[in-house]
């Protein structure tokens, strides 16, 4: 008799989504989410779900090329015992070296399936530290005016955490983030560069804004990802915690953080790394003395519910970056999981899997 956990069949479909603004970043804008959506069925009947959040602007993955690579993939996975996940997710990975958001949500589906099936949320899986995480919410690059506008909207939320996405003209810049800060002034700021700063500008501009009394509590990626002579000197000469996202994409990315003292803290992504390499990454990093945030790129609730269980399983997370859903214009995820209106992920509400799925409507091609 075939085992409940064998994998009887795994589909991947478009996951496009409206959103209500655009998300713009220095690298890039998103008008709408076009993502790829990954399921995998156990012989038992158990669901899993997972999300692929290709960013063609930050890594040059495409949909298209992720849709193909999980179709691929689909075909390899079944009759797969996802009880024995080591056996065969790291080939996949292997496999999916040039497309890691590919890998990231196939190993979503297969840990989600089984955890699913074993009756258990999924942050059990990573140790279940905790259940509820709070997460910022981003300003997007735009206008003094749309920062301030935005700013309040996230305020009148409940939101307490703000994180301003900078473009790289210091004088805007500065501008922006003093209209967040007086819209409101008890909220935490968190700036992302997105690579679009040198060293030395950067630097003056968090001398001014300290001139200015606005406290920064991280400062993610300030300059290019190569740029680790820069990542040096901001993490040397700064009083803020620097934060490298792009420039670690890899396992010998974050140790040569850790060697270089390139930066204070990491981001840790699913759509980096997945979610076992996500864990193995966030312990290194953390035995190292570096902090944490858990993030993501534009994801729905599948993909961010993913990172919310992992940063809960694990504890260990200093930053929470998983704001995307609130981005998204309709509902499309049904479920206990998914940030509710104010940021926070209760996990607590969840008693197996993820706790998050498509609605039929949404997942009509
Ligand atoms: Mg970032």
């Amino acid at each position: 008799m075939t085992r409940g956990t064998v994998i009887k069949r795994c589909s991947a479909i478009p996951w496009n989504a409206a959103l209500r603004q655009a998300f713009s970043i220095a690298t890039g804008s998103h008008a709408s989410m076009e993502n790829v959506l990954f399921r995998v069925e156990l012989a038992s009947g158990d669901v899993g779900y997972g999300e692929a959040a290709p960013a063609p602007h930050v890594t040059g993955e495409t949909q298209n090329r992720t849709l193909l690579n999980l179709r691929g993939e689909a075909r390899k996975l079944a009759g797969k015992d996802c009880a024995d996940y080591l056996s065969f997710l790291p080939e996949l990975h292997e496999r999916l070296s040039g497309n890691h958001c590919a890998a990231a949500a196939a190993e979503m589906a297969v840990l989600g399936a089984l955890s699913s099936h074993a009756s258990v949320p999924l942050y059990s899986l990573f140790g279940g530290a905790r259940t509820r995480i709070a997460s910022d919410m981003t300003v997007v690059l735009g206008s003094v005016d749309e920062a301030r506008r935005d700013a309040e909207g996230i305020r009148l939320r409940g939101i307490k955490t703000f994180k301003i996405k900078l473009g790289g003209d210091p004088d805007a810049d500065f501008l922006r983030v003093l209209a967040v800060h007086q819209a409101a002034p008890k909220g935490v700021i968190y700036l992302d560069a997105n690579q679009s700063y040198t060293a030395e500008s950067i630097l003056r501009l968090l001398r001014r804004l300290r001139r200015a009394h606005v406290e920064i509590s991280v400062l993610e990626q300030p300059v290019p990802q190569e740029d680790w002579d820069g990542m040096r000197k901001v993490t040397r000469e700064s009083a803020v915690c620097v934060l490298a996202d792009e420039s670690v994409q890899s396992q010998s990315d974050a140790v040569k953080v850790i060697r270089l003292r390139a930066a204070h803290a990491v981001n840790i992504k699913t759509a980096k790394f997945g979610l076992l390499r996500g864990a193995e990454m966030a312990r290194l990093c953390s035995a190292a003395g570096l902090k944490l945030m858990i993030g993501g790129m534009l994801e729905s609730a599948i993909a961010m519910g993913n990172s919310a269980h992992l940063a809960c399983g694990l504890g260990c997370f200093d930053f929470v970056d998983l704001d995307t859903p609130l981005f998204v214009r309709d509902r499309i995820t049904s479920g206990p999981l998914g940030p509710s209106s104010d940021g926070i992920y209760r996990l607590d509400r969840v008693k197996r899997g993820l706790g998050a799925a498509p609605c039929a409507a949404s997942t009509r091609p």
